[in-house]
């Protein structure tokens, strides 16, 4: 059999909330060759609670790459043509193990958890004015159950194993990233211990203008600096694949999941912008060098750092916790679907909510209200109502809530976005894709190859090797080929749904108070 010559490959680890994935892209046309995919469960073990298991984590890691691999011999594509390998994750979620063992101590407490709620609470009514934003000139963030720090709190105050291995120097802290990292480049045996500025810029540990730790913070949430990775950009050789198909290829990129999608979708320049729709949705835009502090509610990150001596870009961020994750809920909890292919269906064939609005305020409320007691509300119900309004009503949520993010975002910048970038596993669905730009009055415009999240962290990989991937290069977007959606509805309509749509939502505000 003949080998195709391909030039070099790029590869990424696409570990998300709901699912993690090996993507290998063909570096001279951002073609994706191969890949693999694998659900992640997740558990609810009291309510508000939300874990993962790091093992299963792992476990679907290496499932994946050695699938892929297997495809890519299928295919007669050589695998030593893969240079190398990138990390893209689930952002905030928080692990600890134990250095000398490998093993995880607990659970990873995933982003969405509500555990914390009462620690935040704790934490702001301690600072003066009860101001929730008493740690925003350093972090860039407001204090939430969102963000590692407290989680690790949690951890370290909850479960003995995890103060035990704190105190006898044995315990490592990590979000997704640092766990899968140390892990694939030899854990207990030499293992990298790293993150890179992204990833920790969410910890609430970091400061996003020096570009460390931050020993104050560290001591503000009684955390030793000790068990904490080594920050590095989101460009350079962490680390060699220890074993497997891949065994001596370099982990050379890493970024959080929303960094990597900016960088795939190729928002290089202050003022791009991208919003991802997964399990929640995510609207980044970038700022450049510079970081920008909101008034809208929005937080600050860091977006990438491509190389160790490249500058930092910065991004203003809306978070909104839930969007995919209203869709399974239908599923799981309501049954009134069946897959999430067919939560499209049923919302066309009503084509309008008829006046119920859904409010998934399920772990509170994220950007720009930042209010954790809120809770979940479905409203405006009467006799008519069914279960295709319900549904279209989680739609139209998803819609209303990148509204409201990109209200913020126009705000703050002063410059309104005049079209919206989107990728995520949620635009599939072309019904929300329609809704979003009708609700928005801007159009919606998506690439066709929808893996932009793995393309970043590819990209970024390749680039700490010499391999550059041709969306890096300007000439080339021309290329890039991607589906318009323009707004339908006139813009009354549409600022009628949108006010209706803001008083369901301050229904839903202080429910858990
Ligand atoms: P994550 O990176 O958070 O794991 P993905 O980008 O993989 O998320 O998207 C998965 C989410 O998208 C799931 O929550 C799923 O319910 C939702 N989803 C996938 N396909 C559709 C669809 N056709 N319509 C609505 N939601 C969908």
């Amino acid at each position: 059999s003949h080998r195709i010559t391909l030039g070099p490959l790029v590869a990424a680890i696409d570990q998300g909330t709901s699912s993690t994935r090996f993507l290998v892209f063909n570096s001279k046309t951002a073609e994706l060759l191969s890949h693999h995919q694998v659900e992640i469960k997740q558990s609810f073990p009291k309510e508000g609670w939300v874990e993962e298991d790091p093992k299963e984590i792992l476990q679907s890691v290496y499932e994946c790459m050695e699938r892929t691999c297997e495809k890519l011999m299928q295919h007669n594509i050589d695998i030593s043509n893969i240079k190398a390998i990138g990390v893209t994750n689930q952002r905030e979620t928080t692990l600890v193990w134990d250095k000398e063992t490998g093993e995880p101590l607990y659970n990873a407490i995933v982003w969405l958890d509500l555990r914390t709620q009462s620690t935040v609470e704790r934490l702001i009514n301690k600072t003066p004015g009860r101001n929730k934003n008493h740690l925003r000139h350093k972090t860039g963030l407001p204090i939430s159950t969102y963000f590692s720090a407290v989680k690790l709190r949690w951890l370290m105050d909850n479960v003995s194993e995890v103060h035990e291995a704190v105190m006898s120097h044995r315990a490592m802290f990590g979000t997704v990233d640092s766990w899968l990292i140390w892990c694939l480049t030899g854990g207990k045996s030499g293992g990298v211990h790293c993150t890179d500025v992204t990833n920790a810029s969410r910890t609430m540990l970091f400061n996003i203008h020096t570009m460390n730790w931050d020993p104050e913070l560290c001591k503000y949430f009684g955390i030793p600096m000790e068990i904490l990775p080594r920050v590095r950009s989101s460009s350079e050789i962490y680390g060699l694949m220890k074993s497997g198909a891949l065994s001596g290829i370099p982990i050379s990129g890493c970024l959080g999941d929303q960094s990597a999608a900016l960088v795939g979708q190729m928002c290089f320049k202050d003022g791009q912008a991208k919003n991802t729709y997964g399990t929640g949705c995510f609207l980044l835009r970038n700022t450049g060098s510079k970081p920008v502090m909101s008034d809208h509610g929005l937080l600050t990150t860091v977006a990438y750092k491509l190389g160790r001596d490249k500058p930092a870009c910065y991004a203003l961020e809306g978070s909104v916790a839930i969007a995919g994750a209203v869709v399974r809920w239908l599923q799981d909890n309501l049954g009134i679907i069946g897959s999430s292919e067919e939560l499209e269906k049923l919302a066309a064939s009503v084509g309008t909510s008829y006046g119920c609005y859904f409010v998934p305020a399920f772990s509170g409320l994220y950007a720009p209200y930042w209010e954790p007691s809120a809770r979940g509300i479905i409203c405006g119900l009467t006799q008519f109502t069914n279960k295709s309004h319900v549904a279209f009503a989680a739609l139209e949520a998803v819609c209303f809530q990148t509204r409201e993010i990109l209200d913020a975002m126009n705000q703050d910048s002063g410059i309104p976005l005049n079209q919206l970038q989107v990728d995520g596993g949620m635009t599939s669905n072309r019904l929300l894709m329609q809704l979003q730009a009708d609700i928005l009055c801007i159009p919606v415009v998506k690439p066709s190859m929808p893996e932009t999240t793995a393309l970043g962290a590819a990209m970024a990989a390749g680039a700490a090797e010499g391999v550059s991937v041709w969306s890096l290069n300007p000439e080339d977007l021309s290329e890039v080929t991607s589906e318009k959606f323009e707004p339908q509805i006139n813009p009354e309509e549409s600022e009628f749904r949108y006010a209706r749509w803001k008083k369901a939502v301050e229904k839903s505000k202080n429910w858990e108070t």
